[in-house]
């Protein structure tokens, strides 16, 4: 990946891909002291722009960093970005992170930096996989308790779990993994947020210990449009014998329909089709009609 051709935005300048290095004692890495976003571009338009950006804004306050370029300068470089790429269907990745300055814990003095990075990524899950229902592993590690790490920023620090689960998952053939929260309330997969359907109704797990996923809230309008009933409640794993379909939803996973976690079985149903197909159109940018 660090090979490939074009451009990426690194703290105000377009560098050569191969170019865009960092230093092996940045803090980003040694401590995690990394936040980061992931957008899609359909039809040369960032989707939901501006709220990605300010999650990003919003997640290193939640690290106790501020990153040096306002949401608006951090919009453009992702736009000028995306032009200059010269890609329609892109995924973006803005990524801020404390630097080499110092070396210990303490990070009072490391720059504060910021890369963005786009490139081509077509599907999350395997195409042929993807619209048929993917298959979930039961993840063996849970997201923690909010009281002990900020579980609302999306940073780099969260994700070691969700790697973890991921492997274990895809050694034992199965496409992700889904992850029980501390009190054993079904949580979310490794990348995309969770939804259930049982007689008609919507159900999925409040976000008070994982991501409120952009894409999330953007399904959850959706549905609401289409009249369809919304429940967001604690969810425990034993439920799933009941419900009837099941899908995820994630600015790269977009509305993935799910036919199995561990023993429990979903048909790919009328609503999460409805709803892959409402997103779908969701996204595309609205242009006048020339
Ligand atoms: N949960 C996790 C762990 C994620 O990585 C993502 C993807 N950012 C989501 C949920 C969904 O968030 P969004 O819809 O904002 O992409």
């Amino acid at each position: 990946f660090d090979q490939l051709e074009g451009e990426i935005w690194y703290n105000g300048e377009f560098v050569p891909w191969k170019d865009a290095k960092l230093h092996v004692l940045s803090h980003g890495l040694h401590y995690a002291s990394s936040v980061f976003e992931g957008e899609r571009a359909y039809g040369g338009e960032i989707f939901k722009l501006r709220e990605h950006t300010e999650r990003l804004h919003k997640s290193a306050e939640l690290l106790g960093f501020e990153i040096p370029y306002s949401v608006e300068e951090i919009d453009d470089a992702c736009n000028e970005l995306l032009q200059r790429q010269g890609f329609e269907d892109a995924y973006v990745r803005p990524i801020a992170w404390r630097g080499s300055e110092m070396m210990g814990v303490s990070a009072q003095q490391n720059r504060i930096n910021l890369a963005i990075a786009i490139w081509q990524w077509p599907s999350y899950f395997k195409p042929e996989e993807r619209l048929k229902g993917i298959r979930l592993d039961m993840a063996k590690y849970r997201r923690p308790d909010p009281r002990t790490i900020p579980s609302e920023s999306k940073a780099a620090g969260l994700y070691m779990i969700c790697t973890l689960s991921k492997h274990e998952a895809e050694s034992k053939g199965y496409a992700d993994a889904l992850m029980l929260d501390w009190r054993g309330r079904v949580a979310e997969a490794t990348g995309a947020n969770v939804f259930f359907v049982k007689d008609g109704v919507i159900h999925t797990p409040t976000p008070d210990c994982f991501l409120d996923g952009i894409t999330r809230r953007t399904v959850i309008d959706l549905a609401r449009k289409r009249g369809y009933e919304i429940v967001e409640r604690a969810i425990m794993p034993e439920e799933m014998e009941e419900f009837e379909e099941c899908f995820l939803t994630g600015t790269a996973a977009e509305v993935t329909p799910v036919s199995e976690i561990g023993p429990y079985t979903f048909t790919v149903g009328e609503i999460t089709t409805n709803l892959v197909n409402d997103y779908t159109k969701a996204v595309q940018p609205v242009r006048e009609a020339a």
